[in-house]
């Protein structure tokens, strides 16, 4: 493959949180999770406000970020004080942009007016909410907390905290389910009028128990093309109710796109902080934070640095106590690597991606017409079908 070449990233305006903590885990579940730990919550939160000011310290200086991310584990589990004590180290330290969005992950039944309210008052302006299913049967078997009542309680709350941006996540593709479920709590969710839904196919990671009961015949998942009809049913039905599909898995009602995830996706930078979480930085803003460490080996055709954290919650606590770091590893990513990412996350939007080269151009347009691309004003996007068939367009247009 020829990499086309591609500049540096900019100081990153986006910072992912990771906080692990979650009350079990979920069949399905492979993230870093620490299942419990209550008795660590504040050691953890000051691991990160110590892990923040070291990344800050090697922006020199820091661009004010445009999204901060919650996400875990179960954020909702922490102590609202606690959250803004993360959110008021991120604002001294790097600076909020004006009308900056910061997203936290809840569980439903985690969600109450007090901690809506509190929540909002530290600066949280949008709260993802993992509905799963509105389905209770579902639900027990997703291995969750809450009820569908609890979900729908839960997004009312919200409305009324005055959170401005609401996102609920729905799984599909459940095994022993029928299709009806997902349709049903689909429906009923577009009732309660989110701002933003996610429809995400369950996939059973290796690992997971979920994988093991796949592996020993107890369950099976639906069949690929059942769960090809869920999505394009999802895209219809959501389309149709004023949410428009702006990534493959991901629908907003206008202006409420996840600005956060989408900084993802276009492959810009990002910051990253607590356990097991994964950044993406420019080279220079590397070079300076790992100091005399291997990341000075980084060589000089590297586009940026991928670094991630240690995974378990201790020896994360331990990692920062000792360097102010949470790094457990990081890697150049050259030009190549770069450009398949550009190229497979672009294709995943709506907006579709840049073509860089004459190249690109001609291959594009060859696809355009076996009817897998859409091509205008420089950029592709792909088709209905393109989309079923996106990783092997996604290696075409690679290839040329
Ligand atoms: S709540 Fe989410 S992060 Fe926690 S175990 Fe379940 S799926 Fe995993």
């Amino acid at each position: 493959m020829r990499a086309p070449s591609a500049p540096g990233l900019e100081v990153p305006q986006a910072l992912y949180v990771h906080i692990p903590f979650c009350q079990r885990r979920c069949p399905y579940c492979d993230f870093a999770v620490h299942v419990g730990g209550v008795a660590r919550f504040h050691e953890y939160v000051a691991a990160v406000r110590a892990e923040l000011r070291w990344l800050a310290a090697g922006a020199a200086p820091p661009a004010p970020l445009d999204s901060v991310y919650l996400g875990g584990g179960t954020p909702s589990r922490l102590p609202a004080r606690l959250i803004a004590g993360i959110l008021s180290t991120a604002r001294a330290r790097f600076g909020l942009a004006p009308g900056a969005e910061v997203t936290l992950e809840a569980n439903p039944s985690d969600v109450t007016r007090r901690r809506a309210a509190a929540w909002a008052t530290a600066g949280v302006t949008r709260v993802s909410l993992g509905v799963q299913s509105l389905d209770d049967d579902v639900l027990r078997q997703l291995g969750r907390s809450h009820t569908a009542a609890q979900a729908l309680a839960a997004l009312r709350v919200l409305r009324q905290a005055a959170i401005p941006g609401v996102s609920c996540d729905l799984l599909y593709g459940i095994p022993g389910r029928p299709a009806g479920s997902f349709q049903a709590s689909l429906a009923g969710l577009i009732e309660a009028e989110p701002d933003h839904v996610s429809c995400y196919e369950l996939t059973p990671e290796r690992g997971t128990r979920l994988h093991r009961q796949v592996m020993d015949g107890l369950v099976r998942p639906p069949h690929p093309v059942a769960n090809l009809a869920q999505h394009w049913w999802a895209v219809e039905r959501l389309e149709a109710s004023g949410y428009h599909q702006y990534e493959v898995s991901n629908f907003a009602r206008p202006g409420q796109e996840s600005r956060h995830n989408l900084q993802y996706w276009r492959g810009a930078g990002y910051w990253a902080a607590g356990s097991g979480a994964h950044g993406h930085l420019p080279v220079a803003v590397a070079r300076r934070l790992a100091g005399d460490a291997p990341a000075t080996g980084v060589g000089l055709g590297a586009r940026a640095v991928r670094c991630w954290n240690h995974r378990g919650t201790a020896r994360y606590l331990r990692a920062v106590a000792e360097t102010g770091s949470g790094w457990a590893g990081w890697e150049a990513v050259d030009a190549g690597q770069a450009e398949l990412e550009r190229v497979a996350c672009g294709l995943r939007l709506r907006e579709g991606v840049r073509l860089r080269t004459p190249a690109q151009r001609r291959m594009a347009r060859q696809l355009s017409r076996h009817g897998l691309l859409e091509v205008a004003a420089g950029r592709a996007r792909t088709t209905r079908r393109g989309e079923e068939l996106l990783e092997a367009v996604t290696l075409r247009l690679l290839a040329a």
